[in-house]
């Protein structure tokens, strides 16, 4: 009886510490602040995506000024209102992630430039409901054949970068 007790703890313990790593491993691939994937979540997208997939990085407008003004607790609020916004029109295939700070990326499997746009326009009409009335600037990339993750963001960082430029 003794030994069926030590072997049973011990595959208790086994249970306990392999449920421990599935929660562990969840985290790796998490942003804290809103729940969204982080970096890593999309670089492991970017290996199952099929042939056609496309990205945009999306990111707030001013987003200095909201914060200094109404304080970084009421700028935490507004980024998890957001990541929400943009899991909203999201389907199984696709991807979200906090990039960092107040930038965001979403990552379209079998979706070319014109899927994208209207899934920003939805993000857009929806977000312009939020009482913090902060808006948002937004670069759209196809990802290339055998292209890195790294490649694609620069690509559509460029376009962001020229949205920025003409306005925001
Ligand atoms: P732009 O329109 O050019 O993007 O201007 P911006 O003010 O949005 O961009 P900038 O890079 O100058 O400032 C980003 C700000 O985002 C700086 C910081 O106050 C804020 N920020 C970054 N990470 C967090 C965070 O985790 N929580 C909060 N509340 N604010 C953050
Ligand atoms: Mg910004
Ligand atoms: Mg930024």
């Amino acid at each position: 009886p003794r030994t069926v007790g030590v072997v049973r703890d011990l595959l208790s313990h086994l249970v306990e510490r392999s449920k421990r790593i599935t929660v562990l491993e969840h985290h790796t691939m998490t942003d804290p602040l809103t729940g969204l994937g982080n970096r890593r979540a999309l670089a492991d997208w970017m290996q199952r995506r099929s042939a056609e997939a496309t990205v945009v990085i999306l990111d707030l407008d001013h987003f200095k000024r909201f914060n200094d003004s109404r304080g970084h607790l009421e700028g935490d609020a507004l980024l998890r209102r957001f990541a929400s916004v943009l899991q909203a029109y999201l389907r199984e295939e696709d991807c979200a992630v906090r990039l960092g700070g107040e930038e965001f990326c979403i990552a379209l499997d079998r979706a070319d430039a014109l899927v994208a746009e209207r899934y920003t326009q939805r993000v857009r009409a929806s977000f312009a409901l939020d009482p913090g009335r902060v808006t948002f600037s937004a670069g759209v990339a196809g990802v290339l054949n055998l292209e890195t993750v790294e490649d694609v963001l620069n690509r559509a960082d460029q376009a962001l970068y020229e949205a920025k430029r003409s306005g925001r």
